[in-house]
């Protein structure tokens, strides 16, 4: 008998991922991981592509045309011969 299926994993670890503050068990927190942080299920506010977690900041400073944030110094690099 399960008392709340939530210590039923094991030893509860913090999500190591930065920002993330998370803290369940093993199972848990793999799967946590999978549908939080690898997934493409993040999508960006801006353009609304979709993203993996971890991309976000490299499309959001570089990538991304519509976030009016966006770092313009990489425009005069566009040279490439
Ligand atoms: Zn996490
Ligand atoms: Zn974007």
């Amino acid at each position: 008998m399960k008392k709340h299926g939530l210590l039923d994993d094991g030893t509860p670890q913090r999500c190591g991922w930065h920002g993330c503050r998370v803290t369940m068990g093993g199972r848990s927190l793999n799967r946590h991981v999978l549908m939080n942080h690898l997934d493409f299920k993040t999508s960006c506010p801006y353009c609304k592509l979709r993203l993996r977690t971890d991309h976000v900041s490299v499309h959001l400073s570089k990538r991304c045309r519509a976030n009016p944030a966006k770092e313009v110094k990489e425009v005069k690099k566009a040279k490439r011969v």
